[in-house]
């Protein structure tokens, strides 16, 4: 049996640029799979199903809630968002490093269901560079900027709940630390029991 892949979570407050980061990442590390998510918020200009998102309606999303298809899900900002669970088992089971980005209140849940997994909170480098980025994506309101400040606050105060916290100061700067992070986790010790059983045993005789 392979030896199981890497469950990576990459989180962080809402505008802090998961999405830029994670897409550059997955082009560095070739060994990374990104987890395709279910969401019922409606597809942007450019996106495609099955690539960015499985795009679904509220009620074949709570059907996959009550039949526990979910390693974790959440609503943002009033749409539902969630990690499908075979998928991700499957592909950790056959070797493949994991990436989930996903909002911090799925990255707890998953601490709970996958403790094993590698929790990486993204953070800006200021919260003038958080506000300027919310504004400058152009999609949010007064009010609606002000709620993800406050909930940036809040989940930023559970950021010690994480493995590593990663400043995005610049994209690639933000992606070589997380490559570092990911090839350190690899050759933990931990993870590496039977390759040391092997070699005690051959060399044992
Ligand atoms: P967007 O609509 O801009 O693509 O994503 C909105 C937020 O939902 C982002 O913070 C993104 O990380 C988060 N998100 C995307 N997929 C998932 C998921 O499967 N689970 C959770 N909990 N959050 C997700």
């Amino acid at each position: 049996m392979a030896k199981p892949g890497l469950l990576v979570v990459l989180s962080g407050p809402s505008g802090v640029g998961k999405g830029t980061v994670c897409k550059a990442l997955l082009e560095k590390d070739p060994q990374l799979v990104l987890s395709v998510s279910k969401t019922t918020r409606k597809p942007r200009p450019g996106e495609k199903e099955g690539l960015n998102y499985y795009f679904v309606s509220k009620e074949e999303f709570e059907e996959a809630i009550l039949a526990q298809d979910f390693l974790e899900y959440a609503e943002v900002y009033g749409h539902y968002y969630g990690t499908p669970r075979q998928k991700v088992e499957k592909m950790l089971q056959q070797g493949r490093n994991v990436i989930l980005e996903i909002d911090p209140q799925g990255a707890l849940q998953v601490m709970k269901a996958y403790p094993q997994g590698v929790f990486i909170f993204l953070l800006p480098p200021s919260a003038a560079d958080l506000r300027s980025r919310i504004i400058l994506r152009g999609t949010e309101d007064q009010e609606s900027l002000q709620k993800r400040l406050a909930a940036a606050a809040q989940e930023v105060a559970q950021a010690e709940k994480y493995n590593y916290v990663v400043v995005n100061d610049r994209i690639e700067a933000a992606c070589e630390r997380i490559y570092a992070i990911i090839q350190a986790e690899m050759l933990k010790v931990s993870r590496n029991k039977e390759l040391l059983q092997a070699f005690a045993k051959e060399v044992g005789g």
